[in-house]
């Protein structure tokens, strides 16, 4: 019997498992019910007494060993499969990683920004939520203006009145608050309409203002500017028109025209067969708006410009609802791939 175990012991410390599989049929065979450990502990029973002794000393060494061999082995495959590269196959195809695209409203907003900083306009920026002072009473909005109803305005709280910025130009008047010509900035940034939303209007929207001010500017430098950055964004062969306007802010005021990117000037529907349309409003800084910033009106002048970059974006891409830039629609904003 003895021997029996000696040999047993033998083979097992020599076992060594080359698969997984064959781990368990090791187990099998040595610690099934009808396994050699059951069948060697069935013969202990009829051994004489003078030989249990050290015969189940050897017994229980042996079914020790066993199963540490099996532990052992187990636990080497395991760490073998989670290391091994055998396991991970380099020849099926990587995931596919979809490029997103540019927001319209971004592209055309870059473009803009990269066309006056060309001619030295830096950009400035500010918040979104405006005290009166800055939105309205120092660009010359008189009291009774019906852009400070709350028709068009969206007010966060009344006296003192704080509502989000109507347009862009209370960044004009911190940046002037703060610092004395030469100023020469443009100002991108969403501003807010207490509006119905439909194809052609919304309460949210993005302008581009900008604004020049030192000695001797005059409505000459102004419109060669404007020219300047029509050709630059619209083609070498754009035509500017300027019509008579108004703004509580600008004195002259007025409006550009470009010649219709569709039609080239011929009249279509873009343009409602006019040849023109309309991109942005201009003037010549109010003196009041440049008192009221502490700068000189007698030694100053500007002139300022504003202009809705959805606007533009709807005109150079031909979009004909506004409210597409907000709906994130995919299928909408993959058309912008590839373009910068
Ligand atoms: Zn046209």
């Amino acid at each position: 019997m003895l021997e029996k175990i000696q040999h047993y012991l033998h083979e097992v410390e020599s076992y060594k498992a080359q698969y997984p599989e064959e781990t368990e049929q090791f187990r099998l065979k040595y610690m099934s019910r009808k396994g050699i450990l059951a069948e060697l502990f069935a013969d202990f029973k009829n051994i004489p007494p003078e030989e249990k002794k050290a015969t189940g000393a050897l017994l229980n060494e042996l079914k020790t060993k066993i199963q540490e061999k099996i532990d052992a082995s187990k636990m080497a495959f395991e760490s073998s499969l989670s290391s091994s590269s055998s396991s991970i196959d380099l020849t099926r195809p990587a995931d596919h990683i979809e490029i997103g695209a540019r927001h319209p409203l971004s592209i055309i907003r870059k473009q803009i920004i990269s066309i006056f900083s060309r001619i030295g306009f830096t950009v400035a920026e500010d918040r979104e939520i405006e005290d009166d002072w800055h939105n309205f009473t120092a660009l010359n909005f008189p009291e009774e203006h019906p852009a400070r109803d709350m028709q068009d305005t969206i007010f966060i709280e009344k006296n003192p009145d704080i509502l989000l910025r109507t347009h862009t130009s209370p960044v004009q008047i911190r940046v002037m608050e703060k610092m004395q010509p030469p100023i020469r900035k443009i100002f991108p940034g969403r501003v807010f309409r207490n509006e119905a939303v439909s194809a052609r209007a919304h309460c949210i929207f993005h302008q581009v203002e900008g604004l020049y001010v030192d000695k001797d500017v005059s409505f000459a430098d102004m419109k060669q500017t404007l020219l300047y950055f029509a050709k630059e964004m619209f083609g070498e062969k754009t035509e500017i028109r300027l019509r008579p306007s108004y703004f509580p802010f600008t004195e002259p005021s007025g409006e550009m025209d470009v010649t219709c990117l569709i039609c080239g000037g011929k009249g279509c529907n873009i343009c409602k067969h006019s040849g023109w349309v309309e991109i942005m409003g201009c003037g010549m800084v109010d003196p009041n708006v440049l008192d009221n910033c502490n700068i000189n009106s007698n030694i100053y002048t500007g002139f300022a410009f504003g202009m809705g970059i959805e606007r533009i974006a709807m005109l150079r891409y031909q979009i004909r609802d506004i409210r597409l830039f907000f709906e994130n629609d995919v299928r909408f904003l993959r058309q912008f791939k590839g373009a910068y």
